[in-house]
């Protein structure tokens, strides 16, 4: 999968603390994340987040479906490259078709791991088959470590055997759980896993004390050490713990990820497809993509053109902490300014800077004396601050400031109107002819 360049807001609580005895559980809830393109598939992102960029080697996590492919139009996902990353598709329903320049061409399948390691680089696309009608999975990334980041490309399947435990099963794609171990191999000591627990049981699994672990919730309700997690949390635990105790408090099935790794103690930077150590890396790897460079090979097949890169954010990209600082005392000691939201008219957009770096924008067209927002985004280095939230009330007093009236085509600003009152009176409602309109003047 590609990631966007910026990352659009969804709610989310941050983590929290279990309020009863026994190991700490942060749980990391989801954002919302349009893959942007002509697909209108979503995906609920837990990794990275603010709070955590990473758990072992763990760099990427996204959950999505189950997608009605007839609603959605599925994954279309054009030759894109990587470095410095794997990347482990995961699926829970649907059939996806895999090409990279490797010359590897794969489906990926429910229950059957598809490892590809991008190493110095690689480039794949991704294309879910006429035949998916539900399109359910994960998209997971592991970061390679120092010494074998400029690897050769490779790529591996594995089918895992379902492993029977007293109230569920689980199938070991990567590293070892309940007497399984994957044949696959890794750069780093990791776990990957599904695991699916019948209603109400519980079960007890004893796991790598070096390991930190998160598990990540597909379906159904569970309690991580008695902490509660719903659907597409992510539940974090560090390491030090010999057992997880995972129960299903549903009447159904309940299905999981679980990841884990030894804490990865590299600082990594994350930049659209790529992972590397360092800014200049960065602007090099997307040079050469955008060059054709033979760095990242072609990808034959696919019926379409290649993904451009988007264009690098105005200022350097800054490597990731892990974890966030942990205490409140200390985020404050790091507030910055505070932000400042302006309107930029060539580009149709206000934007809102921290510390002079633009940190996000919505986007807008103005129809008549409507002002219509249609596109909301905060980067990622800068979600979980509330800027959306500024950002969009400032925009919107400007409009009314403008004697415009607004129209929330964007599901962000449409939810801030609802949680907020003082525009009722400038807001119009969004009908099919201002979708209409929007799609023509955007194509
Ligand atoms: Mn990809």
């Amino acid at each position: 999968m590609s990631d966007a360049e910026a990352r659009s807001i969804g709610p989310s609580r941050g983590p929290t603390a279990a309020g009863e005895a026994g190991p700490r559980v942060e749980v990391l809830s989801a954002r919302d994340v349009p893959l942007g393109g002509p697909r209108a598939m979503t995906v609920r992102r837990t990794l990275p987040q603010r709070a955590r960029t990473l758990i072992g080697a763990w760099c990427f996590a996204d959950h999505y479906g189950p997608d009605d492919v007839a609603e959605t139009g599925g994954m279309d996902v054009a030759p894109h490259p990587h470095i410095g990353l794997q990347t482990v598709s995961w699926l829970f329903s649907g059939e996806i078709e895999h090409r990279d320049s490797l010359g590897i061409h794969a489906f990926v399948r429910p229950g059957e791991l598809n490892l590809m390691t991008g190493g110095n680089g690689i480039a794949h696309s991704e294309v879910s088959t006429p035949a998916t009608t539900v399109l359910h999975g994960v998209q997971l990334w592991v970061a390679l470590p120092g010494e074998h980041r400029h690897t050769a490309r490779a790529f591996h399947h594995h089918v895992p055997r379902p492993v029977a435990l007293d109230g569920g099963e689980v199938r070991v794609f990567l590293g070892s759980l309940a007497g399984d171990t994957s044949p696959v191999p890794t750069f780093t000591p990791l776990l990957g896993a599904e695991v699916t627990l019948q209603p109400r049981a519980s079960v007890t699994l004893a796991v790598d004390e070096r390991f930190e672990h998160g598990l990540l919730v597909d379906q159904g309700e569970v309690r991580l050490a008695g902490t509660p997690l719903g659907r597409s949390d992510l539940g974090y635990l560090g390491p030090g713990q010999a057992t997880l105790s995972i129960t299903n408090t549903t009447d159904g099935a309940a299905r999981m990820i679980l990841l884990g790794g030894p804490p990865f103690d590299e600082q990594i930077v994350m930049w659209w497809n790529f992972v590397g150590r360092a800014h200049d890396e960065i602007v090099r790897a997307r040079e050469e993509w955008q060059h054709a460079s033979d760095r990242f090979g072609e990808v034959m097949g696919y019926d379409g053109d290649r993904l451009p890169a988007p264009a690098l954010p105005g200022v350097a990209i800054r490597p990731r902490r892990n974890p966030a600082p942990p205490n409140p005392e200390r985020h404050a000691m790091a507030t910055p300014a505070a932000p400042v939201v302006r309107r930029v008219e060539d580009k149709h957009r206000y934007e809102i800077l921290v510390d002079g770096v633009l940190a996000g924008f919505t986007e807008y067209l103005d129809r008549d004396e409507q002002r219509v927002f249609y596109h909301t985004e905060i980067g990622d280095a800068f979600a979980g601050q509330g800027l959306a939230s500024r950002l969009v009330r400032q925009a919107l007093t400007d409009v009314r400031d403008a004697g415009k009236r607004i129209v929330p085509v964007c599901p962000y600003v449409a939810g801030f109107l609802e949680k907020h009152d003082g525009f009722a009176d400038i807001t119009d409602p969004v009908t099919p002819d201002v979708r209409h309109w929007l799609r023509e003047a955007l194509h």
